[in-house]
């Protein structure tokens, strides 16, 4: 349920309605607009005396809200949401572009491409340190030396780092060392970790599950939310359908969806999608198009030789290229390519 005030209300009347709602037992989270305010209510409201609260002076309209996520709802929080990282804003008007290889293979590889990528207007620099193989017998990535190298490949170029973590163990260490900490599809609903990142206040980027819906995909940002940090930026990076020619499907039409139900940014993954370098750049461009906040590419110097994902990597020639048409359209879209 959404309260939405009248314009200019004292903050001495504000909070005595919220000390009225919160004695009812449930939870009041303020959105403070220009001049009008909206509280969130969140928790049981079926028993809830809306009387009251209608009959309160201050109260403008009671909508209620039928979406079970309720802090990552556009209802609670009209005003999109913009993440900063370090002098970088993800988010309404802001275009980012997340770029690196899948897994970072050693320290020349990744500051190699780390400075290719910067060169050509990447924002930020991706590296898996700690992969989710479908296999055990593939290369799990590097562990700690990973993120070490990541971290000097940061400190030669300026590029902040985003990494993907598997496990609650590793929360402290990825919260010190990482900007934007990634969570893979594959621990989507891994609500442990997901409540365990809610606790600390660095922005998440929530990859959505191989199978999820986006209602189920909102609801693992809730669990974020709830915990109280409240930067996540959402990743859709195609979902398994009975199509076999791509390696997933990308669900271009979640972005407009998320728009319209979610304030959180949202960007696309073509990499992982697609499966496929040549695809890349069109649904990069058709990312821009359909509204996203940023991309995520995987770049490798020899995609051949690649130890994960080398089928839909793109070198940094390509990627050169794809900037390049990239940046007309984040400019025709009236957004910023941040830097
Ligand atoms: C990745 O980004 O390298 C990755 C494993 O992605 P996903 O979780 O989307 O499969
Ligand atoms: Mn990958």
């Amino acid at each position: 349920m959404v309260v939405v005030l009248k314009p200019n209300v004292s903050i001495e009347k504000r909070n005595d309605l919220i000390r009225q709602i919160e004695s009812m037992g449930v939870k009041v989270q303020i959105t403070q607009g220009t001049e009008t305010s909206i509280l969130g209510l969140i928790g049981d409201t079926t028993n809830l005396n809306k009387y009251a609260i209608a009959s309160n002076e201050i109260v403008a309209n009671i909508l209620r809200v039928q979406e079970p996520f309720k802090k990552a709802n556009k209802m609670f929080k009209p005003d999109d949401t913009i993440i900063e990282v370090a002098g970088r804003k993800i988010g309404e008007g802001h275009f980012c572009v997340m770029t690196g290889p899948c897994s970072v293979e050693s320290e020349d590889q990744i500051e190699g491409i780390a400075k290719a990528v910067k060169e050509n207007g990447a924002t930020f620099l991706r590296g898996g340190a700690y992969k989710p193989r479908s296999s055990p017998y593939a290369f799990q990535g590097l562990g700690l030396e990973g993120l070490e190298y990541l971290k000097h490949a940061r400190e030669r170029t300026g590029l902040p780092i985003v990494s993907e973590i598997m496990s609650v163990d590793m929360v402290d260490r990825f919260a010190e060392d990482v900007d934007i900490i990634q969570v893979g599809a594959r621990n989507m609903q891994n609500f442990v970790l997901l409540k365990e990142l809610g606790k600390i206040r660095k922005p998440i980027l929530l990859k959505r599950g191989l199978a999820a819906t986006i209602e189920e995909w909102l609801m693992s940002a809730e669990y974020i939310l709830s915990e109280g940090n409240e930067q996540v930026i959402l990743c859709e990076r195609g979902i398994r359908t009975f199509e076999t020619f791509t390696r997933n499907t990308l669900d271009i039409s979640a972005i407009p969806a998320i728009k319209k139900l979610s304030h959180l940014p949202v960007i696309i993954d073509p990499s992982h999608a697609t499966g496929k370098a040549w695809m890349v750049e069109t649904m990069s461009k058709a990312a821009v198009v359909a509204g996203a906040d940023g991309v995520i590419i995987e770049v490798h110097n020899d995609p051949s030789r690649a130890l994960c994902d080398g089928q839909q990597s793109i070198t940094p020639e390509q990627f050169q290229h794809l900037m390049i048409k990239l940046r007309k359209l984040i400019e025709i879209e009236g957004k910023r390519l941040e830097r």
